[in-house]
């Protein structure tokens, strides 16, 4: 007998709607600030930097919304996405768990990314912008918009940060391959990024630097927007597909997940695979825990605030309410670069605070030991953010072994980690070290925030 360890959809069960779960929220998200006034700021502030139908979808709370047919056929080319039984990882572990995973690697790019990119490049196309801006960090995101600008012949240009671009020049290839222009972050070509090259002309850049010159680039050009590739309500939005997807898989299975893991950056794999989930709790009454896993040196849900901080570094976003580290906090430079983001989504961030959803921070050594462990058992190498995924679902597959109970995990393996085989390199090697913030370090971070707390 063959054991049923794919459970695969037809490509026409792609979704056709992505799902908006602020429509079934209890408690809505706080609207952002002016960090001016105080005052509640409405949508048209967002109109320099993003066309119309994604600053209406950012504030939506219309539970459904229509999937455009352009898009959906460019899903085509990697959706739907795979979903498998872990059976070797279950016998390796002799949990009673059964243990599942959806597959986002499978996409161009090789994340849950392109699911955004390409509904934004989209977006953008119909209301005739000729190019986007966006910053990247490893480059997961700036590979996958270059991706999609390919797809509706839009010109992308990104900010990768330097140190990235100098020390992981294959992502670079790979953005450059699909036509975008690639600059090593800071560059002369921005106010911002002058200004910093005048105080440090070797700085190796930072996630916050590359922002405002990739921001500045598109407000002071008609013809240009910018695109985020994590944290806002759209992009959370875009992602419904994958769990829309996995909902119809783990039936075809015969199962419902009781757990579900997945890695937490700024929320959107997270949103991706959990949302349409949680719908069901909402709903139907079900118990699904969601669990979010973040890194024990960026642990802004589990040890940060819920108040209202910058997005950014520099402070030019407006004010969001959300759990954050403080805009200022800069990481240890751990290889799950993807996870490294100070903040949290909104939308994540109300769930978290009204207990609807979990999160736990994981070390680095132990996201690595599970990431092999899974390759070795399953064949495919995981990112070095999904492995914290995975070691959050292996504490739960431990957890049932102690208690005998046979419980169903769904993992989010939203990407593979061929582009970052130097961090496997450097765990097998021994050189990886522990990475655990202090709570003097917390709070020393969060001091630098001067705005309201509201917890
Ligand atoms: C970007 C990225 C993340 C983190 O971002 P989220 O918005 O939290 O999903 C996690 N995993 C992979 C593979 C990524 O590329």
């Amino acid at each position: 007998m063959m054991k049923n360890r794919r459970f695969d959809l037809l490509p026409q069960e792609v979704p056709t709607h992505f799902y908006n779960i602020v429509a079934d929220m209890p408690n809505k998200p706080l609207p952002p600030l002016n960090p001016g006034t105080m005052e509640p700021i409405g949508p048209e502030a967002l109109a320099p930097l993003f066309p119309e139908e994604l600053i209406k979808q950012e504030v939506s709370a219309e539970q459904m919304i229509e999937i455009p047919d352009e898009v959906r056929d460019t899903y085509l080319k990697y959706r739907p996405t795979p979903l498998f039984r872990a059976f070797e990882l279950e016998k390796a572990l002799d949990t009673p768990a059964k243990i599942y995973y959806k597959y986002e690697g499978v996409s161009p790019s090789g994340s849950h990314k392109p699911n955004t990119a390409i509904a934004q490049a989209y977006y953008n196309k119909m209301e005739g912008v000729k190019k986007i801006t966006t910053e990247t960090g490893a480059g997961q995101w700036g590979s996958a918009l270059s991706f999609a600008c390919a797809q509706f012949n839009i010109d992308c240009e990104v900010f990768m940060v330097r140190i990235s671009h100098d020390q992981k020049p294959y992502r670079k290839m790979l953005m450059q391959t699909y036509g975008a222009d690639v600059h090593a972050s800071p560059t002369n070509t921005t106010e911002a990024g002058r200004k910093i090259l005048a105080e440090d002309p070797d700085s190796p850049g930072s996630l916050g630097i590359a922002i405002s010159e990739a921001v500045e680039k598109a407000a002071n050009d008609p013809d240009t927007k910018y695109a985020l590739g994590s944290v806002l309500n759209h992009v959370l939005l875009h992602q419904t597909v994958i769990g829309q997807e996995a909902i119809k898989q783990m039936e075809k299975a015969g199962e419902m997940p009781d757990i579900i893991c997945a890695p937490f950056g700024g929320g959107s794999n997270f949103a991706g695979i959990s949302f349409p989930f949680l719908r069901m709790n909402f709903t139907q009454g079900r118990k699904i825990r969601c669990i979010a896993s973040e890194p024990s040196s960026c642990p802004k849900l589990t040890k940060g605030e819920f108040r209202y901080d910058f997005g950014d570094t520099v402070g030019m976003t407006p004010l969001m309410p959300m759990y954050t580290l403080g805009h200022q906090f800069v990481p240890a430079p751990i290889h799950a670069g993807g996870l490294r983001y100070h903040g949290a989504g909104v939308v994540v961030s109300q769930l978290l605070k009204d207990k609807l959803i979990e999160a736990e921070a994981i070390d680095q050594l132990e996201c690595f030991e599970a990431g092999v462990l899974f390759t070795q058992k399953e064949g495919i190498l995981p990112a070095p953010e999904t492995c914290h995924a995975i070691a959050s679902a292996i504490r739960e597959a431990k957890k049932c072994k102690e208690s005998g109970e046979s419980k169903v995990i769904l993992i989010h393996l939203c990407g593979h980690g061929y582009f970052d085989l130097k961090a496997y390199d450097d765990y097998l090697k021994g050189s990886l070290v522990k990475h655990e913030l202090s709570d003097a370090d917390v709070q020393k971070a969060l001091q630098k925030i001067q705005t309201p707390s509201l917890v």
